[in-house]
Formats: structure tokens, sequence, C-alpha cells
């Protein structure tokens, strides 16, 4: 025996003798323990030698306000290691949670998913990204030695498109018996604002994130990436993704960006590419509104179709694209506001991408909050600025009831106090869903790279699972997903800030 064979031979009887120890120890506690401290001592000499990798000296992590901070820096592939081994936990975390429900609300297994990222949205993908992704996943292993491969991490990355574009339109087009009632997504309450709207006359943006609180409780990443190419962006976003998703992102050439999702979107293009590379390749590139919505418009599938909201701080303008799949319309002031809560508003894109969307129901979620957001803005003209968009992200006026009544049609939306749910979006009475986190910024503070941000609802109320599971037995089989979404403090994050010590992990 040479010397590599004899260390083979070596690294073979204690992989034999470990095992033996495991099965061995099935059964009985002191045994049992035992292998708990193996398997323990195994993890963590992995983490020791991963820790040590060069890739992860430019990286760091730090919690504050609910938020965890990660700061990623690199060419494609070191930043996604970065993201895979600083956010391990929450990405296996996440994972297990988001795929939970991708799989109960369509009915389909993982290996479908799976088989749709590889067959449909890898090969479009650019080559940057399929770098990050896999990096993820290089980093992800090195961690935790996890078993998730890139096609789960592109699936996952997809968990906006893949569930509620994709597969309504296949069961569509292939007819599938008992297909379940699947609705694209309404997310999110949002304005930008400029010129004689404004307190200091430079642009305001703010954003508060619907979504479900399963996965909305987890949405708590602020990013700050310096990637090898293209601008320096700060958004907040969702563990293991390479997207803000709900997207609120600033980038170092002063475009900032934010959207709510159009209601009831029905379309699929096979062969565009996926939502969430347009979306992160826009903010990482783009250095204007012309330049954003060229990256959108670019291989566009039809995707967690939104109406984007986007602002140059270089020139004050501000703009909305409303982009859907068969129309898409554009518009752009240097003095105005542009909200947005889940309503498209363009005839055309009604009539072709949304047919289903009743634009007239005042007492639907976007219509109440579409009406709240001209009063609130109008009111408040010539005054807005980013403390008052805190406020604003938090409020409770319902235009229907005419009354103050936290519930789906109010911008801090709480659909879990709500008999009525959402049925636009197929949310059912009480369903665990709303306003899960809200950020802000304005031009002063997208120069410096700034924005503030609070974790769950923003106007600071609490939910609590247990209580709810209590009084709402239909939503069991969240059970072992959904936790406590307690608000933090609204808090202030800047590019390249340091590590706070005081913080654990
Ligand atoms: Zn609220």
């Amino acid at each position: 025996m040479n010397d590599s064979m004899r260390r083979a031979a070596a690294i073979v009887l204690l992989i034999l003798g470990g095992a033996a120890l495991w099965r061995a120890g099935s059964g009985t506690p002191a045994s049992a323990s035992a292998n708990d401290a193996m398997v323990a001592t195994i993890a963590a000499a992995r983490e020791r030698a991963a820790a040590n990798d060069p890739r992860l000296k430019p990286a760091w992590r730090f919690e504050e306000g609910g938020w965890i901070y990660v700061h990623l820096e690199g060419d494609p592939g070191t930043v996604g290691y970065q993201h895979g081994y600083l956010l391990a936990p929450e990405i296996e975390d996440g994972f297990a949670a988001v795929s939970a429900g991708m799989m109960h609300s369509t009915k389909r297994d993982w290996e479908f998913f799976r088989k749709a990222a590889q067959e449909m949205l890898w090969p479009k993908i650019d080559a940057e990204y399929q770098q990050e992704l896999q990096g993820i996943v290089d980093g992800l292993r090195a961690r935790t030695g996890s078993k998730l491969d890139v096609y789960d991490i592109v699936a996952f990355n997809a968990f906006e498109e893949l569930p509620d574009y994709y597969v309504p339109w296949l069961n569509k087009r292939e007819k599938t018996a008992n297909a379940p009632n699947l609705k694209s997504p309404g997310n999110c309450s949002a304005f930008v604002a400029t010129g004689s709207w404004t307190k200091d006359g430079q642009i305001v943006m703010a954003h508060n994130n619907w979504t479900n609180y399963k996965n909305g409780e987890r949405w708590r990443i602020v990013f700050d990436i310096a990637p090898k190419n293209g601008y320096r962006m700060l958004m907040d976003g969702f563990p293991g993704v390479i997207a803000s998703d709900d997207d609120f992102g600033i980038n170092s050439d002063g475009l900032m960006v934010t959207e709510t999702t159009i209601t009831q979107f029905e379309g699929w293009d096979p062969n565009g590419k996926a939502e969430f590379v347009r979306a992160r390749k826009a903010l990482q590139y783009a250095d204007s509104i012309d330049e954003y919505t060229k990256t959108m418009l670019d291989g566009n599938n039809g995707g967690y179709a939104n109406d984007w909201l986007l602002g140059d701080r270089k020139t004050g303008e501000i703009a909305q694209l409303e982009l859907g799949l068969k129309a898409y319309k554009l518009w752009r002031t240097n003095d105005g506001v542009l909200a947005g809560s889940n309503w498209a508003r363009d005839p055309k894109v009604l009539k072709e991408d949304t047919p289903q969307f009743d634009a007239n129901n005042k007492e639907s979620s976007p219509n109440a909050r579409r009406a709240r957001w001209e009063e609130l803005l109008n009111e408040n003209k010539g005054k807005i600025d980013v403390a008052l968009a805190e406020k604003m992200l938090g409020d409770h006026a319902d235009t229907a009831e005419k009354k103050e009544d936290a519930n789906e049609r109010t911008l801090c939306g709480h659909v879990d106090g709500s008999p009525r749910g959402v049925r636009e979006w197929d949310w059912q009475p009480y369903y665990p869903g709303g306003a899960v986190q809200g950020k802000a910024t304005d031009a002063a503070m997208t120069k410096e790279m700034r924005i503030v941000a609070r974790m769950g609802h923003p106007c600071g109320g609490d939910f609590l699972a247990k209580p709810f599971l209590a009084a709402h037995p239909e939503y069991a089989w969240q059970e072992p997903y959904l936790r406590d979404m307690k608000a933090g403090p609204w808090t202030e994050f800047h590019s390249g800030q340091a590590k706070k010590e005081k913080n654990k992990s």
C-alpha cells in the first residue's frame, strides 16, 4: 500500500466504524447520545474546515431589529458561496416552509418543481447567476452537509412564479382534472413620490410586503451585495433567494426599485427567463429607468407580474412599469406620486392580462387600498418624507367601512382578522397573511446607500401563532412552519455596515 491508499483505507474504516456505532446505538439512550456526539463532532469539524475558506473572508453577518444583515462580496460564485454559508440555517428552514406551501397549494410533488427548474428555467439563466446559485449550494453544503442541489435552489428561487403562474397555466393547457383554484398573488402596498409631493422635493419610496405569515416571518434578510460586476446593491430579501423578491432595493448608481404584484394576473411563457433572474439583473446593472425597463422586458416570462415603482435619484424622476405579459405600460414623471396596492390600471393590461379583475369593486383589498393611498397621499402632499412614509405603511383606515379596522383592506394588512379573506387571491377567511415587514428610503439616503426597515407588521402589532391555530384549525397544516411574527423597531441599515459584536452569530 502506498500512502494515499493507506489514508483512503483509514478513512473507509473510520466511516464503517462510525456506521457500526450508529447502528449499534439505535434504541439505547447511552449509545444514542454517543451517536449524537459523533454526528456533532463531524459537523463541527466540517464547519471549522469550511469557515477557513478564503471565499468567506470579505463577508459577514449580524442581527439587528429582527433582521439578519449579510454583506456579500466578490465574483458570482463567491457571492453565492458566502450567501449559502452565512445563511445556511435560515435557508434550510426557509426551504422547508416554502416548499411545503408550494406542494400544498398546487397538489404537485417536489420532483415536479425540480423538473421545471432544471428543464424550463435553468437553461435561460445567465451564466453569472447560474454560478451564484451553484455557489449557494456549495456554501450551504459546506456548512450543514445539506442534501439540496442546484435545482432545488432554482425551484425555491422561483417560489413566487412556479406555483401561481406556471402551474395554473399548465393545468389549463393540460386540462388537469380537479386542478386546484390557484390565483396569482397580490403582494404589497407601496408608493414612490417626487417633486412638489415630497418635503425636500426629492424622491421618497416606501413598501410593505404582503404575504402569508409563514413565509413573511422569514423574509428578514438585509442583503448588502458588492458584486464583481455591476453596481453595489442594498435590498431586503429571503434566505437562499438571489433577488429581493418582495422587491425593495437601491443600487449605487441611484436607482430605487420597488413593486406591488398585479392581482388576478394570468399567463406564462415557458420560453421566457425567470422573473427572479431579470429582477436581480435589473437592480444590479440598470443605471436608468429605461435600462431597468429594458432588462425586465428581455425574456419576460409573465411570472410574478408586477407594477414596478422606480426612481432615479440622479434625475429626480419616478416611473411605474406595469409589466403584463401580453401588454405593458410605462408612466414617468418628475413631479408626482405613483402608488401601488395590487391593481393594474392600463386598459390593455387589464383586458389582456387580468381579464378577471374587477376594477370597480370598492370592497376588494386592492381597490380599497388604492382609495386609501389616494386619500393619504393627497392629504400629505408636500409633506412626504421617510418618517411619514413609516406611518403610512402602518395605516389601518378601511375605506370600504369608513373606519379604523386592521383587516384585508388596510395598507397595513391583517387578513387573519378578516372574516372575508381576499377572494381575488384565494385567501380564505382569517387567512394568516398580510403586511409582514416594511421599508423606506429617500434620494439623500440612497446616495449614501441607506434604508430603514421594520420586521413584522409595520404598525408594530404582533401575530401569535398558537392562539391563531387554536382558533383556526383549518390552517393546522401550517403548524410545523407557522411561527410568531413579532414586530421589531424601525431600524436603519447601510451598505458596508460593520458587524455588531453584541449580536449573536
Ligand atoms: Zn397593522
